[in-house]
């Protein structure tokens, strides 16, 4: 069993005392690894607290050698590399909206050259696994040591009771294309209230993820910024210490489950070979509208697809938006299919 990865502090770097307080009460826990502080915030709106910038880094510096636990800060200019550079901080990791940004990516790349700082990626505001990896891929190319994925969740038009939807399967993706690279999941800005970041935690690890980067503060209900989502270092001890056991085999000695997932296999095959005939029916479907002059798309005809199939799904018990969403991707796909 190996232990996870925890990272956990302020949202931001606030004041001295601030500070103290959170790493005094973070360093009696048995597992934090690392501790994150905000220094430069990307705020939405301008007027906001910005992050207290050098000063915040030497007080870092302080309490990185009085604990002798490491410290990392968020870096979006090649400017802040030099600053964590002088103050000793030897881990950065880049936001959600700079990983989005490939000419910001290339920019920091240029400036972490050769130094000895390691770095962790945040996954882009969009659930873009490409942009995501393009910007891995770019450290990488420059000799940087990226230490980790940060999984933070997604901004969505519907993020469906989240403060970011957390679309588990754009992470699955990106450990599937690496899987040497440790994967963090960042519950606080996904669940965006405090009530919700121990699920969060808690689907992460079970999911596989190697550890967790959890805002904590001595005084969340004054935190200067993410002051809903801030635990206090209690509440990350009660989490820690129920979170389910990271198991990370990927076989049972027992038959039981070589059977499950060989009935797996063969329904998923099914369900191809399945997909595959509705294609070629779709395609003759093509043909007669073709001749007979009809669009391709009827809406009357999709509506009563369905509300059918929706009912057949409920039926048997299934998610409805699922279920939803499936339907629309495979017609979304007979269509396309259709108009070639
Ligand atoms: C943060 O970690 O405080 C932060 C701003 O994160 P993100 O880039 O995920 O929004
Ligand atoms: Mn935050």
């Amino acid at each position: 069993m190996k232990k996870p990865i925890i990272i956990a502090g302020p949202c931001s770097a606030e004041s001295r005392e601030q500070l103290r307080q959170t790493v005094a009460q973070l360093s009696k826990l048995p597992n934090i690894s690392m501790i994150r502080a905000g220094v430069w915030k990307p705020r939405t709106r301008p007027g906001s607290f910005e992050g207290l910038g050098e000063p915040a880094l030497g007080w870092m510096q302080e309490l990185q050698s009085e604990h002798g636990i490491p410290f990392c800060c968020e870096v979006a200019r090649p400017e802040h590399i030099e600053l964590c550079s002088r103050y000793d901080i030897n881990s950065v990791w880049l936001g959600a909206r700079t990983t989005a940004n490939p000419f910001m990516v290339e920019e920091l790349c240029e400036a972490l050259r050769g130094s000895n700082i390691k770095v962790m990626v945040k996954n882009p505001l969009n659930p873009d696994v490409r942009l995501w990896l393009g910007a891995i891929e770019r450290l990488l190319q420059c000799g940087i040591t990226v230490s980790a994925a940060i999984h933070r969740g997604f901004s969505m038009y519907d993020n469906r009771g989240y403060r970011n939807d957390p679309l588990w399967e754009v992470p699955m993706e990106l450990r599937r294309l690496m899987p040497d690279l440790p994967l963090l999941c960042d519950p606080s800005h996904i669940a965006g209230h405090s009530d919700l970041v121990p699920s969060v935690a808690n689907a992460a690890m079970q999911l596989g993820f190697d550890g967790l980067m959890v805002e904590v503060h001595s005084k969340p209900e004054s935190a200067l910024t993410d002051a809903q989502q801030q635990l206090t270092p209690q509440t990350l001890a009660d989490i820690l210490s129920s979170l389910p056991e990271r198991n990370i085999a990927t076989t049972s000695d027992g038959p039981a489950l070589d059977m499950l997932r060989d009935k797996i296999d063969s329904i998923d095959h099914e369900l191809i070979q399945l997909l595959g005939s509705r294609m070629t029916v779709s395609r003759q479907i093509a043909e007669i509208k073709r001749q007979s002059g009809m669009s391709v798309y009827q809406p009357k005809r999709w509506e009563a697809i369905l509300l059918d199939r929706l009912q057949q799904a409920e039926s048997l018990g299934l998610d409805q938006s699922f279920m939803k969403e499936l339907l629309e991707k495979i017609h979304g796909e007979s269509v396309r299919v259709q108009m070639s």
